[in-house]
Formats: structure tokens, sequence, C-alpha cells
């Protein structure tokens, strides 16, 4: 395509559009920057320079505008547009918004800590490139907007849903999605998965000595042992309602789910709560069932009744012991 020269007159005109528009964004309350078609930074607007704390002067006309948003070396989006590199963007950010994303712009969201503001913030940022009328790329424009307050309160209230609200732990609605995503990944990587069913031995009765809040304090307790070895091993101990508690431990086959089950029996025990009126000591205890597959061999839902069903021969057997159902699930 062969390009008209443009006559004087235009020029001016093409000029006096371009400061405006640069005066135009200076003037901006969003947060926004520009690259031109070599990916040198051509505007860094005012409300820029007040989130990153990184004054125009220091980056306009250079390619070294990463350093107001990551402490290492990596591209922001509008790099990646301008280099032509936007398969990559996916694998740079914690959101990538691929459904609002088009020919015309791209969205993604993640955690910054801007070095130079010392703040860490969840930004949104939007970014697309702007073509001449003969289609080559003369710039890329990327503006930003602070979503950290909506991040926190979004993850407080997931944290809220996923946890149990007297001890703690994962609730059974978090244990059911974690066991899921873990089963999955255990089933791809060709590894065992075990789980540890436990139950409070006579708490009705405990509950009768010493009162439901007492009650109360005592699960606490016991749910904190279960979040020690759990942290520990980097396992989801969670809630599973009542005085019953449940231990996943992805890629853990039979004998170890057994050690670890028979530690929390002896770290429960170690509690030393008096409970006068269990049958079995003088102190509180706790029955575990353990099952183990090999996720590609069985559903989730059967491990399950497996680990139960060894809690419950736990409990016949005369409680305050591990029982594993090794021989009711292949592979283990
Ligand atoms: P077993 O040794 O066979 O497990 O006997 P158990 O008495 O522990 O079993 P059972 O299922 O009969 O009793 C469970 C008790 O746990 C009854 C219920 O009131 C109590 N419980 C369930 N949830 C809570 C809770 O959140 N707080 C308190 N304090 N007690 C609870
Ligand atoms: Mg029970
Ligand atoms: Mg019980």
């Amino acid at each position: 395509m062969t390009q008209r020269t443009p006559r004087p007159g235009e020029v001016d005109a093409a000029v006096a559009d371009q400061s405006f528009a640069i005066a135009l964004m200076q003037h901006l309350v969003v947060p926004t920057f520009v690259l031109d078609a070599d990916g040198k930074v051509s505007i860094w607007n005012r409300a820029c320079e007040r989130l990153t704390g990184v004054p125009a002067s220091e980056v306009l006309g250079t390619h070294d505008h990463g350093f107001a948003f990551y402490d290492d070396p990596r591209p922001c989006l509008a790099d990646l547009i301008a280099q032509g590199r936007t398969a990559e963007i996916e694998g740079f950010y914690a959101a990538y918004d691929i459904d609002s994303s088009s020919q015309l712009g791209f969205h993604v969201e993640n955690w910054c800590r801007m070095p130079r503001a010392g703040t860490r913030l969840y930004l949104a940022v939007d970014a697309g490139p702007i073509y001449d009328e003969a289609g080559h790329l003369v710039a890329v424009v990327e503006t930003l907007r602070d979503m950290t307050v909506q991040k926190e309160a979004q993850i407080q209230l997931e944290q809220l849903a996923s946890k149990d609200s007297l001890t703690g732990l994962a609730n059974r609605r978090a244990f059911d999605e974690r066991l899921a995503a873990e089963w999955r990944r255990c089933q791809r990587g060709g590894q065992m998965l075990s789980i540890i069913m436990m139950d409070v031995d006579h708490f009705k009765a405990y509950n009768d000595t010493y009162g439901h809040p007492q009650g109360d304090a005592c699960l606490r307790s016991v749910a904190s042992v279960l979040a020690g070895v759990a942290a520990r091993t980097g396992d989801l101990a969670a809630r599973y309602g009542g005085e019953e508690f449940v231990v996943v431990l992805p890629g853990t086959n039979a004998a170890g789910a057994r050690v670890v089950a028979e530690r929390i029996r002896t770290a429960i025990s170690a509690l030393n709560i008096p409970h006068v009126r269990s049958s079995v000591a003088e102190h509180v205890t706790v029955s575990l069932g353990t099952a183990s597959a090999d996720p590609s061999k069985l559903a989730a839902n059967a491990l399950l009744m497996a680990a139960d069903q060894a809690l419950y021969s736990a409990k016949s057997a005369g409680r305050n012991r591990v029982k594993t159902a090794s021989d009711l699930v292949s592979g283990a």
C-alpha cells in the first residue's frame, strides 16, 4: 500500500491531536501508560506515577518500566502485545480473562509487588494495540486498576466459606473440593492417595459430664493436633461433621497413612484431656480408620466408605486404635 505524503496543515493538525491526546491522558484518573511501536514508554500519566511511585521522567523513552511493577525482570502485558507474544500471556498472570480479551485488547489480573511504592497490590490490567491506517502497530495502551481491597475481601469470604467456625479447620465443603482436586492430581501422577477418618471416643458422655462448651473446647484441642500434623506433611485436615474429622494424604500409601494416624492418636492421648466417663482411658481418646487406593482404580466415595468401615471396626475392636482398610481396597 502506498502512502500519500500529508500536507503541512494536516501535519500540524496531527501534532495538535497528539498533544491533546497526551494532555488528556495525563489528566486521566486511571493509571495509564503507552508504549510506542518499539516498546519504549511514550506516555506515563500522573495516576501511573502515583500508583507505582515511579516518575515519568525515569521511564519515558526507555524499555525499563517493568521494575515499577515487579522485583524480577519480566514483561508487562503491554510488552507482550508490543512484541507479538500474546500466546504467552496466560503463563505470566494469576488470572487471564480469555472471554473478555479480543483483538481490541486483553484483560489480566495479578498481584504486583510495586518495589518503588513499597506496596503489594492486586491489579486489573487492560491493554490493547493501536494500529495506523496501514495496519502497522503504532502504540500499545495499558490501563491499570487497583483491585486489592476487592480481592482481599473475596479471599476472606472464600476462606470464611471454606472454614469450620468452631475449629478453624477446612469444612466439609472445602474438603470435598480438595479431595476431588487431589484425586485428579494423584490420578494424573499415578500416585496413591490415603484417607484417615477419625471420631472422638465416647464424646456424648464427655458432653454430658463436662457440658457442651467444654465439649467445644475439647473439639478445638483435638482439631489443633490434626492441623499441626497436616501442616507438617502438606496434607489436608477437615472437620467432617460433629466430632468426626478426616485427613487427606495425597501421595501416601497404606503404611504411610497408618504411621500418620498412629501419630495423631498418640498426640491426642498426650493432650491428656480428662474424661472420667470414658470406658477406654481416663482421658479423651480417638479411633481412626485409614484407607488407601490408586485413584485410577477406584472412586473417591468408595475410598471414603472404606475409611469409614475401618473406623467402625476400630470402634468395635475397643476404640483408641487405628484400623486399616488395606484388605478392602486393591492396590494398597
Ligand atoms: P463413640 O465412641 O461410639 O464415637 O461414641 P460417641 O458418644 O462419641 O458417639 P455419638 O455419635 O453417639 O456422639 C457424638 C456426640 O458428639 C453427640 C453430639 O452431641 C456431640 N457433638 C457433635 N458436634 C458437636 C459440637 O460441635 N460440639 C459439642 N460440644 N458436641 C458435639
Ligand atoms: Mg461420631
Ligand atoms: Mg464419637
